[in-house]
């Protein structure tokens, strides 16, 4: 075999190798208990709360394949021998919503109106055809109740922060809060500033969830925790806006702000990867973001409603 072949070869291997691994990696789900009701299931992309109710399952979230989407109803009616009464998506991004065409068609989805927007706007080519018949189809603006049997499932608007129209889930009976991408436990976020999301609003906007006192606190990447975990992260974007702020005020460089790289709130934190590879959120990223938004360095694609 010549030279030229042998690479060849070992390139299609690596390829097909890698491309094994990815499917492996969609295929996978773990599932952690946290009540006798509820369970988290983890796999690539966001986490995902099931809740069992008497009156079918509630579901937050859908990961990043229409495949998983597919192998979480099966796996939330494995775990609740109960089918699927509501899918809740936090927020627009791809690794919460793009498993919503696993499920079946009629399923009621619920988000907020202006997630809707951001699906339609900012991920048109997505949600064309047959996967728009799996877009939220049960949107509110500020609050709404679901009463399911002996469960009280409640959606909340808290404010802005990661995008403009993020929501959270309080699961009454079960004490527990899923905040999607609103937090990141020990991780960096990603800040959609694009989407109408704000480092400065952050802080204020989990004063909101910290008010329902949930013992359980389930963030949208990264481990289940409680009250003070999420207080910690709190802290730590609560410094990020200050450092924002601060360097607009003095004008200073972005250039300048990521060489001093000052923040101090994010000891621990690791750059979040999906299947094994990381996808730029890190300290850099997060002190970027936060200078962009003080100085008004930024273009909104989809520009809030005032
Ligand atoms: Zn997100």
């Amino acid at each position: 075999m010549k030279i030229w072949q042998r690479a060849l070869l070992l390139f299609v291997v690596v390829v097909a190798v890698f491309a094994v691994y990815l499917i492996i990696q969609v295929r996978q789900l773990d599932v952690e208990q946290i009540t006798d009701d509820l369970h988290i299931i983890r796999g690539v992309g966001g986490n995902t709360s099931v809740l069992r109710t008497d009156q079918g399952a509630v579901v937050v979230d859908s990961m990043t394949f229409p495949m998983q989407g597919r192998l979480i109803r099966a796996k939330v009616e494995a775990l609740t021998g109960q089918p699927v009464a509501l899918l809740i998506n936090t927020h627009y991004h791809l690794d919460h919503t793009h498993g919503n065409p696993g499920f079946d068609t009629g399923t009621s989805v619920v988000a907020t109106e202006r997630t809707l927007s951001h699906l339609k706007v900012l991920d048109t080519d997505f949600w064309e055809g047959d996967a728009a018949l799996l877009l939220p189809n049960d949107t509110f603006s500020d609050r709404k109740q679901f009463q399911l049997g002996n469960k009280t499932v409640t959606v909340i608007h808290p404010g802005r922060g990661h995008t403009d129209g993020d929501l959270i889930v309080w699961f009454e009976e079960d004490n527990a809060l899923a905040l999607g991408d609103l937090f990141f436990n020990r991780h960096y976020p990603n800040i959609d500033l694009e989407a109408g999301g704000s480092v400065q609003a952050w802080p204020a906007t989990l004063d909101n969830a910290l008010a329902l006192n949930a013992e359980i606190i389930i963030p949208g990447h990264g481990a289940t925790t409680d009250q003070q975990g999420l207080r910690d992260f709190q802290r730590f974007m609560a410094e990020l806006a200050t450092l924002g702020k601060t360097a607009a005020e003095n004008n200073e460089s972005l250039e300048k702000m990521l060489a001093d790289s000052p923040l101090s709130a994010d000891a621990g934190y690791e750059p979040i990867t999906m299947a094994g590879i990381p996808i730029g959120l890190n300290r850099k990223f997060v002190l970027r973001r936060a200078w962009e938004e003080a100085t008004g360095n930024v273009e909104l694609k989809n520009p809030p409603h005032q």
